[in-house]
């Protein structure tokens, strides 16, 4: 029997429609987006991001700056930002052009507007077992996981990647919620022997279809995060055809994708609550 297919879009659409609801109950919540440079990809996700954010009544302003801007520029910036009571979630979209050390602006990010939960204070939060803002991405698949009632407790979890952004904070949030995970990168052998074992399979890595469906456990919830961009169109890790052994699988597009903006935008709601303890006397909002 086919797989169910667990539907991003529709649940990312209720996610906002939350989201919308506890903006509308907020005095005002502010994003900021910075992106440096000229990715087509990163553009296409700054405008998804805009769009959804004033989707939903977030006030969401919008910094593009040419790619030879310097660090010391960027660093600047975001400390105008982070000074800003009118921003709650700052946002820079990676990557940076090479010039400028990654490292040094994410750590310019004031950790309570850190709305990709990257900051090192958010991350070690995360691993610490008490999280603050954590990455949306794995965000959405734990939503996603709750939503179809897929039980965590007690499964084995595989996750393929070991990312800061996805698979590192997807393998704290499934220990968590009391798996047994197994973390799988480039170098790990036998990797069908691993996956074979996965009752969750989360696929990060950006190689398409590389998890063919005889690496799917018969039965097996397969959660496919990968997103490669090629001219023949928009491909995950797994092989569809993993469908025919996968009792729920996301599809690509459709899938996570969605989730991860909706978890961005819940994210700053989360922001903007912790700024503003007034606010959290009315949980209705
Ligand atoms: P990344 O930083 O490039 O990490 C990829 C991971 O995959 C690394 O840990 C790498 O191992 C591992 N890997 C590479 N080849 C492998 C192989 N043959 N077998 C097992 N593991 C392998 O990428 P990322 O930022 O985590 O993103 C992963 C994918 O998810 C990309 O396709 C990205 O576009 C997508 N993504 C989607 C969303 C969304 O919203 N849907 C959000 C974020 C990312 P090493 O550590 O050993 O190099």
């Amino acid at each position: 029997m086919a797989a169910t297919l667990i539907d991003g879009k529709a649940l990312a659409a209720k996610v906002r429609a939350e989201v919308a609801a506890s903006v509308a109950g907020l005095d005002h919540v502010g994003v900021a987006t910075v992106l440096v440079g000229d990715d087509p990809a990163s553009h296409i996700y700054i405008n998804l991001k805009q769009k959804a954010a004033e989707a939903a009544g977030i006030e969401a302003r919008d910094h593009r700056l040419p790619a030879g801007t310097t660090e010391e520029d960027v660093l600047a910036l975001i400390a105008d930002l982070n000074a800003d009571d009118g921003v709650d979630g700052l946002l820079v979209q990676l990557p940076l052009p090479d010039h400028i050390d990654e490292h040094a602006v994410i750590e310019a990010i004031d950790p309570a507007k850190d709305i990709d939960g990257i900051h090192p204070y958010n991350a070690g939060r995360l691993y610490l077992g008490r999280p603050t803002l954590v990455p949306g991405t794995p965000l959405g698949v734990m939503r996603m996981l709750e939503e179809y009632e897929i039980e965590a407790t007690g499964a084995n979890a595989v996750v393929l990647g070991r990312s800061a952004i996805v698979g590192k904070p997807m393998a704290q949030l499934l220990m968590a919620a009391n798996a047994t995970v197994t973390v799988c990168h480039s170098r790990t052998r036998d990797l069908q022997e691993k996956t074979l074992g996965a009752d969750i399979l989360v696929a990060a890595i950006g190689k398409p279809h590389m998890v063919a469906p005889e690496m799917v456990k018969p039965g097996a919830t397969v959660i496919d995060v990968g997103l490669t961009r090629t001219d023949e169109g928009l491909f995950g890790d797994v092989d569809p055809r993993a469908v025919e052994r996968a009792a729920y699988i996301t599809p690509v597009p459709g899938g996570v994708g969605p989730m991860t903006i909706a978890m961005v935008l819940e994210n700053t709601v989360s922001a903007a609550r912790a700024r503003k303890p007034r606010d959290l006397a009315n949980p209705a909002h």
